[in-house]
């Protein structure tokens, strides 16, 4: 553990903020975080760093206040690019790459390879998480196993995430920032179905990044969403109801359309005009929820669309203020607006101490989980839903499903490790695992996975 290691966190989003956490909690002295972007209502369930008096305020120079007062550190409201590159990378020992968006990964990448600066990549989207360790040397980098990334122009949906995915990635992301150990592959957390795969990942000797020596390019121009499709065509009915979504962002665009629909009955057709984000996006989500799109006529950068309406999928009963707020939870179509309100009425009670116990509950408040109660300085135990135990649990082991519900277990059974003893960000990893599973039980009920991955002492995954 390499306390003394200058770490640069380039995002303080829904995985900068846990990988800084970590960080501090772990006694790093010196951290730079770097973000260009200001709070907004839809980053509190996964940005667990601000609060609602934040919104509007640098996320950087928010999370660099907010780590322990023994941390220097820098928050800079900027990105990591051309310009900033060269001064920020001066002392910089290890970058922890907490941006979103595959482009900017590339770039971060080649740019860490170019530079000999080890790098750890983190990335998290729904329900599913990566994570790889980029060593010093360059090999093998993030492009041996994918080639070059070029921006993904997915649904609106695929903007959903769960809050434990990230929350568990960023702080494991800081464990490998300070490990030290490099080739330790590349890992998939699957928390849909509690599976993980630590893939060996190889040096590709025609690596278009770190197989040949060369400068490094330069930041992508900010890429611009997907284009819209054309289509329709035939003879269409006539919408009995109109929805303006021209000037409503991503996600909320997809999300006032599915409630507009779901309020009509089955059948009845919705004229939906749609801004050039919308157009990317609202037709593959509305989609996804069984909503039949008859005809989609583009309207210069916007779109045109007319949808039949499968009937109700969801109920419409959360405040606008609340729909905004958790726009990236109830876009998720496993969650929705229905999910959501479940979350906001279940009462969690998490007993424990330690870096676990404060994860969990951090995250679970963050998710919009009504009541979350602490006491006690016993292991770690949770349950939603009055009396009915959901899950028992302690904080220092795997979390392990079995016949008679969510256990906890060892790989020496049920002996306790002691929470103590594992270092603060694989146990701040623990306890947000912990709150992933909670939520998913309060969400999906029997659906809920049945088993999750391991997390060791060593942050490894399996
Ligand atoms: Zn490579």
């Amino acid at each position: 553990m390499d306390t003394d290691a200058h770490v640069l966190v380039a995002g303080a989003g829904g995985i900068g903020c846990p990988a800084t956490w970590a960080l501090a909690a772990s006694g790093v002295r010196r951290v730079t975080v770097l973000d260009p972007d200001v709070v907004e209502r839809s980053n509190l369930p996964r940005q667990v760093w601000f609060r609602e008096a934040d919104l509007g305020r640098s996320k950087a120079r928010l999370a660099a206040a907010r780590m322990d007062a023994h941390v220097f550190a820098g928050g800079v409201h900027a990105r990591l690019d051309d310009r900033s590159a060269a001064s920020l990378l001066e002392d910089v020992d290890v970058i922890v790459d907490a941006t979103d968006g595959a482009q900017v990964k590339d770039w971060i990448n080649q740019l860490a390879v170019r530079r000999g600066v080890p790098l750890v990549h983190a990335a998290g989207l729904r329900s599913e998480a990566r994570l790889m360790r980029v060593a010093a040397s360059g090999r093998p980098c993030l492009a041996c196993l994918f080639g070059r990334l070029e921006e993904e122009t997915g649904s609106c949906a695929d903007l959903g995430v769960w809050n434990g995915v990230v929350g568990t990635v960023g702080f494991l992301a800081a464990h490998r920032a300070l490990s030290g150990r490099d080739g330790t592959g590349y890992a998939v957390l699957d928390f849909e179905t509690g599976r993980a795969l630590d893939l060996a990942a190889g040096a590709a000797a025609d690596c278009p990044v770190c197989g040949t020596p060369a400068e490094v390019e330069p930041y992508p121009a900010d890429a611009a969403c997907a284009v819209p499709t054309a289509g329709g065509g035939a003879t269409l009915p006539e919408a009995s109801a109109q929805l303006d979504l021209r000037e409503e962002q991503c996600p909320l665009n997809l999300l006032r359309a599915r409630r507009r629909l779901s309020e009509m009955p089955a059948g009845e057709v919705l004229a939906i005009a749609l801004g050039a984000e919308g157009a990317a996006t609202v037709p593959d989500g509305v989609r996804a929820l069984g909503h039949r799109v008859l005809a989609e006529e583009p309207r210069g950068e916007g779109l045109d669309l007319l949808v039949a309406s499968a009937g109700a999928r969801d109920d419409s009963s959360l405040s606008g203020e609340d729909l905004q707020r958790f726009a990236r939870q109830v876009v998720l179509p496993e969650v929705g607006e229905a999910g959501q309100r479940r979350l906001g009425a279940a009462r969690v009670r998490l007993l424990g101490s330690g870096h676990a116990w404060r994860s969990a509950r951090t995250y679970l408040r963050a998710a919009g989980v009504g009541y979350v109660a602490a006491e006690g300085e016993a292991d770690l135990v949770a349950w939603a839903g009055g009396t009915e135990p959901l899950a028992d649990v302690r904080a220092d082991v795997a979390l392990v499903e079995d016949g008679d519900g969510v256990r906890a277990t060892s790989e020496s059974s049920d002996a306790l490790l002691g929470a103590h003893d594992a270092p603060p960000a694989v146990a701040l990893a623990w306890g947000t695992l912990l709150a992933d599973l909670v939520q998913r039980r309060i969400v999906l009920g029997d659906a809920a996975p049945t088993r999750t991955f391991a997390i060791d002492g060593d942050g490894d995954v399996r």
